[in-house]
């Protein structure tokens, strides 16, 4: 089978077995979006969920709502000094980075509401143009807030990806992304679904060590590179 058709089987069966019981307090950034925080709030949650755990970025953004305002609009922020955010976001970790990243991102988006009106391909453009802000954080907000049919990928999806056989090892982001929208349907709440689905997969069944090859749901389809034999359980 062509890699497109077997990453579609699979990527519908993992939705399947996953998403019926994911719960949105797993992802503080999505959870977000539910709440009906701001756009520019988003945008903090996902910046602040950068290279943690879920845990961290939510306890960093709950000391932001509660300091700031609930919603995390643009105006909260207001004269804010970095030196203060930084100690506000210090959970989250990388804290000085993190803070300078969400300054720029007021400076840039901030003022009007062009997170939401700008042109989607234009708006990845201008997300990725801020320091700080790579495209799994730019494709996260335009999938989640904007609706926009993208596949942002973190680790556990780039692992469970290279493993299943889609991609070559340390492929560029764009490349490997352009690989799994040319198989997905371009329907932002199926990409969002598989999204959250492939991440509950790869924290618990494609594990980074040992994982459950023998009762994962996908195996028939799974090319199993790299894990074959060694350590699966
Ligand atoms: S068969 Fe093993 S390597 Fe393939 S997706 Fe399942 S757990 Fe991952």
């Amino acid at each position: 089978m062509r890699y497109a058709r077997r990453l579609k089987e699979a990527t519908d069966r993992l939705i399947r077995e996953y998403f019926p019981n994911l719960s949105y307090s797993d992802f503080p950034a999505i959870r977000s979006v539910a709440e009906g925080m701001h756009p520019f709030g988003v945008l903090v949650a996902v910046i602040l969920s950068q290279n943690t755990s879920d845990r961290n970025s939510g306890v960093a953004l709950e000391n932001l709502r509660r300091s700031l305002c609930r919603d995390l609009k643009p105006e909260c922020f207001a004269g804010i000094s970095e030196d203060r955010l930084a100690e506000l976001i210090r959970p989250s970790g990388m804290q000085r980075l993190k803070a300078r990243t969400i300054l720029r991102a007021l400076r840039e988006f901030g003022g009007g509401d062009a997170l939401m009106t700008e042109d989607p391909e234009v708006l990845r453009r201008k997300l990725l143009s801020v320091p700080g802000i790579g495209p799994k954080t730019a494709d996260v907000f335009l999938l989640f807030v904007r609706r926009y049919p993208t596949f942002p990928m973190d680790t556990h999806i780039r692992r469970f990806l290279y493993r299943f056989g889609v991609g070559d090892k340390g492929e560029g982001y764009e490349s490997l992304r352009g690989k799994v929208m040319a198989a997905l349907p371009r329907d932002p709440r199926y990409l969002a679904a598989a999204h959250l689905s492939m991440i509950a997969h790869g924290r618990s069944v494609c594990r980074s060590r040992r994982p459950y090859c023998k009762t994962c749901v996908v195996r028939d389809l799974c090319a199993k590179r790299g894990v074959a034999g060694a350590g699966t359980i």
